[in-house]
């Protein structure tokens, strides 16, 4: 059965979609079955896979609104080798066509669970809000990945999030829980970056992977070219950071895996 990590952080531009798209391409070049779910309306994930947005026969918005076979929705990265479900603009319809329906937080879930035997990781790219997709995503999930960057007021907002977090765990996802706090366009040389990282080790202990996404240019450059940065620049820090970041979530999956069967055998 698929994880499902919804990466997700109500700011924009702190790197959810950067994240996605290359996480995605990291743990497939792991020989992991990714897929890869654009669940933002603007379509930057779909984009920086090398998919063009606006000729899609289908998208998330008929899995959501439609009630479309999501099999029939998804597509493959061009090279990649992950599968995308894509989006577009329809989606920012979804939210308005959704709110008389009756279970219209579970429509993402129960699409994916029909598909969830067919990958190892799901990654859901989240829009900059917490809305009814965001809550979607995570009544969907087992994990949510939040990235952020270390700035002055990146622990504001945080607090929102966490607690939107704890809500959907306690009244729809009981098994929904903080896989991993990401630091994102990383400078460990800014003294502000410490302070930030200290605080952050504070409240979520070993939750904070210890793997950073340094600012790297080419993380920038690559979806202008459709690629994911594995595919753009294999050998740039950003790409490493990206390798190194798919190790710790695998590593850190398969000790949640070991500790669930240790509590297992012990009752
Ligand atoms: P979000 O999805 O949270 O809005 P994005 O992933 O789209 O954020 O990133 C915002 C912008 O910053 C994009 O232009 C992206 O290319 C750039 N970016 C993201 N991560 C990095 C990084 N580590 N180094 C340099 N630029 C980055
Ligand atoms: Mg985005």
């Amino acid at each position: 059965m698929a994880k499902v990590y919804a990466i997700t952080n109500q700011k924009g531009g702190v790197g959810k979609t950067t994240t996605s798209v290359n996480l995605a391409a990291s743990l497939a070049a792991t020989k992991r079955r990714i897929l890869l779910v654009d669940l933002d309306p603007q379509g930057n994930a779909t984009m920086g896979c090398g998919i063009d947005k606006s000729s899609l026969e289908y998208s998330v918005y008929d899995v959501l609104v439609a009630s479309k076979a999501i099999g029939e929705c998804i597509v493959e990265a061009p090279e990649s080798g992950f599968s995308v479900l894509p989006a577009n603009q329809d989606l920012t319809a979804a939210e308005v066509e959704l709110i008389n329906e009756i279970g219209r937080e579970f429509r993402l879930r129960e699409a994916l669970a029909t598909v969830a035997d067919q990958y190892d990781y799901i990654l859901i790219d989240c829009p900059p809000s917490l809305n009814m997709l965001t809550v979607n995503a995570l009544a969907a999930s087992t994990g949510v990945i939040i990235p952020m960057q270390c700035e002055y007021y990146a622990l504001e907002g945080l607090s929102a999030l966490i607690n939107t977090v704890n809500r959907v765990k306690q009244l729809i996802n009981p098994v929904l829980e903080i896989e991993g706090i990401l630091r994102t366009m990383y400078d460990g040389r800014n003294s502000l970056t410490n302070q930030v990282t200290d605080e952050l080790r504070r409240h979520f202990g070993n939750k904070v992977y210890s793997t950073v996404i340094p600012r790297n240019v080419r993380l920038a450059e690559a979806p202008s070219h459709g690629l994911p940065i594995l595919f753009y620049d294999k050998q740039s820090k950003g790409a490493l950071a990206y390798l190194a970041l798919a190790g710790e979530v695998l590593r850190r999956a398969a000790s949640d895996t070991s500790a669930n069967t240790q509590a297992e055998q012990i009752h």
